[in-house]
């Protein structure tokens, strides 16, 4: 039987979800843009799915931009913030700021940027618990700082920054009546967990994805506050997404991604508590047969996602122990699912610890809607073996 532990890589498509996306397969496929009672039905999807991700996150109609992934959505904040920040705001020599433990759409998007000499790129540390500190964030700020991007909650360790207060000193610095700095988030790892309200936050931009809520792949969004207007488009066609995003809109994800949103927002606190018992239950049953293994990341509590572990196995290489997990119907991962099939460990572990051994020695474990009590004590009582005996029989 297999177990799977893998929900921040991605998450399987809840029923409702299926159920509110099956007519737009094959029978309400029309062109949203066209005039006809086809276009006007798929029209009226759009318009609804969009009142409602407007509605849970406090935001406005015109303030939600549908992409193709939260990928597509990180690169629209960025590299659109730097596109209209050179082209219509005169800004000759723009700076951006990232985060160290972000994930790689953020990452490789601002290394890009500086490739192309497009912008200047400062990359903010953390500290061992993966925090980031605001007061750092805000001494980087300069008149040339376009936008700042730190992710609400880590993909691999689950910590949950201090987006609020980075967020008020930018505002703070930014002073009334400037465009820039935009402060953007990814929330991709945290809607389910935690409210995301981008007003509340301080935030100007901000990213979801659709599969890691029990919706569908290859389509996320990105929140554009209106009154920044401080991005252009990437993807430039017809000016569908208000301009910032063209492209025939894909109906049947978005009408999914909707539904699952509001399921999520609706179970948010259930599902948090119930994950955080059996993930606390996980990590003690551990701990208390194997006393050497440590804990990355934050210690339980309101700075770490309820969902996530992630565990330093002294002596045993996360790749063998990936591969004797899978053997046994376990999976779990090393790190972003982006990233697990690269050979070089974890740039998240090497930026809270400076240590590639350690980084090279961990598993990231993440619990979701579908795991049971029996599964966790099956899982543990699989890894005790595991890490207890090298040679272990897979079929035993
Ligand atoms: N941002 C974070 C924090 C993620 O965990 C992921 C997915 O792993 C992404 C962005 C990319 O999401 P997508 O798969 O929708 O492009």
């Amino acid at each position: 039987m297999k177990i799977y532990l893998d929900y921040a890589a991605t998450t399987p498509v809840d029923k409702r979800v299926s159920e509110a996306m099956s007519p737009f397969l094959s029978e309400k496929f029309g062109n949203a843009g066209s005039l006809h009672a086809y276009g006007q039905e798929a029209s009226a999807a759009l318009d609804l799915s969009r009142e409602k991700l407007a509605g849970l996150i406090g935001a406005e109609f015109r303030e939600i931009v549908f992409t193709g992934s939260a990928t597509e959505a990180n690169n629209l904040a960025i590299r659109g913030a730097v596109k209209k920040a050179r082209s219509k705001h005169a800004v000759t020599r723009p700076e951006i700021i990232v985060v160290g433990t972000e994930h790689e759409s953020v990452l490789e998007t601002a290394r890009d940027l500086a490739r192309e000499g497009e912008a200047r790129v400062s990359i903010v540390s953390v500290n061992e618990e993966g925090l980031v500190d605001p007061r750092e964030v805000a001494e980087l700020l300069n008149e040339n700082t376009v936008l700042v991007s730190v992710a609400y909650a880590n993909n691999e360790v689950g910590s949950i920054q201090p987006i609020k207060e980075i967020g008020a000193a930018i505002r703070e610095f930014k002073g009334a009546g400037r465009v820039y700095p935009l402060f953007h988030t990814d929330a991709v790892q945290a809607f389910q967990y935690l409210p995301c309200v981008p007003s509340e936050l301080n935030a100007d931009l901000m990213t979801i994805s659709s599969h890691k809520i029990y919706g569908p792949k290859g389509v996320g969004m990105l929140y554009v506050k209106s009154k920044s207007a401080g991005i252009d488009p990437v993807i430039t066609g017809g000016g569908q997404e208000f301009g910032l995003r063209s492209g025939t809109e894909n109906i049947l994800c978005i009408v999914g991604f909707a539904s699952a949103a509001g399921i999520a927002v609706e179970v948010r606190d259930e599902e948090g508590e119930r994950v955080r018992k059996l993930r606390d239950d996980f990590y003690g049953q551990i701990k208390a047969s194997i006393p050497e293994v440590k804990l990355n990341g934050p210690a339980f509590g309101d700075k770490r996602l309820p969902n996530n572990l992630n565990i330093h196995f002294q002596g045993r290489e996360s790749d063998e122990l990936l591969t004797s997990c899978s053997i046994n119907g376990l999976a779990v991962s090393s790190g972003s699912a982006c990233q697990s099939r690269s050979p070089s460990p974890s740039h998240v572990l090497v930026s809270m610890y400076g240590d590639k051994k350690r980084a090279a020695e961990s598993l990231r474990i993440t619990l979701g809607r579908g795991t049971s009590k029996e599964e966790v004590d099956r899982a543990v009582e699989t890894i005790i073996k595991i890490i207890r005996n090298r040679k272990i029989n897979a079929f035993n």
